[in-house]
This record gives C-alpha cells, sequence and structure tokens, in this order.
C-alpha cells in the first residue's frame, strides 16, 4: 500500500491531508476555476483540487493507509 495519494496530477503523502471536502466547491465567483472540485487541504495550508472521482479515490486510499494495509 502506497502512502502517496494522487489528486490532480500531484502525488500526495498520506500523512500530509489535513482534510478532505464533502461537497464540490461553490463560492459563486465568476472567475472561480474551482467551481464542482473537491478541495483537499494539506497541513502547511495548502490545498489540492480534484474531481469527484479523485476525491473518492483520495478518500479510500486515506482510509486504507490509516488502517496500516
Ligand atoms: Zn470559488
Amino acid at each position: 500500500m502506497s502512502a502517496l495519494i494522487k489528486i490532480d496530477d500531484k502525488h500526495v503523502p498520506a500523512w500530509r491531508i489535513a482534510w478532505i471536502s464533502d461537497l464540490p466547491h461553490f463560492c459563486g465567483s465568476a472567475d472561480c476555476t474551482r467551481e464542482g472540485q473537491y478541495e483537499v487541504r494539506l497541513d502547511n495550508g495548502e490545498s489540492v483540487w480534484g474531481n469527484q472521482e479523485e476525491r473518492n479515490a483520495a478518500l479510500e486510499s486515506l482510509e486504507t493507509w490509516q488502517e496500516g494495509k
């Protein structure tokens, strides 16, 4: 089991993930490029963004990683 999780073409170490958004981003801003994407917040305050598929895969990987499988 790899502890690296791929989101938006980036391999993020599982232990660096602070939280994963449950709902797609919506802020109403006309020039927002993240509309409908899921935010994955990292421990340093940075965020990466993925589609629903990536987010689901990330959640799954994170759970597996936490269980130490
Ligand atoms: Zn936005």
